[in-house]
């Protein structure tokens, strides 16, 4: 009786998928695509206003209504420097993450650091919103943000 050897074949299976981002996250997608507006919304309960907008307060559970226009402009809370990029990144390397405080937002958002010197970069810096010129609707139509020069 004879043995096989088990040889194995490393694949990688791509999976495209569509995700529906409900009424309330079209209407924040579309208002970047169509006027490059920033729109949160705001809990009647707390008053916090939320950026992406959600349906229902995490903290209150009541529904949230109120829509707010913010600026295109807040501060960069935390950030890191990425020097590998991958197939869904549509930056070259570096690439800045940055969690971004909205002017008017009570949360922060995950987003691009762009027209920026990542040695230059700190915690508490006023950036700017960069608009995409082809925008999709999609959270990339906000191109990234880039420091605000004083
Ligand atoms: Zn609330």
């Amino acid at each position: 009786m004879s043995t096989t050897e088990n040889l194995y074949y490393e694949g990688r299976i791509k999976v495209p998928y569509k995700w529906n981002v409900g009424q309330i996250g079209s209407q924040f997608l579309v208002n970047l695509r169509d006027k490059k507006e920033i729109w949160g919304i705001k809990c009647p309960k707390c008053g916090k206003v939320y950026v992406p907008p959600i349906k229902t307060c995490w903290e209150c559970f009541v529904p949230t209504e109120e829509w707010v226009k913010l600026g295109d402009t807040g501060t960069i809370e935390s950030f890191t420097v990425a020097h590998y990029t991958n197939q869904v990144m549509p930056k070259n390397t570096p690439v800045i993450y940055a969690l971004i405080k909205l002017d008017g937002a009570s949360g922060s958002i995950l987003h691009l650091i762009g027209d920026a010197d990542p040695e230059k970069l700190k915690i508490g810096m006023k950036v700017k919103a960069v608009f995409a010129d082809n925008r999709t609707g999609n959270i990339l139509d906000i191109k990234h943000f880039a420091p605000i020069k004083a």
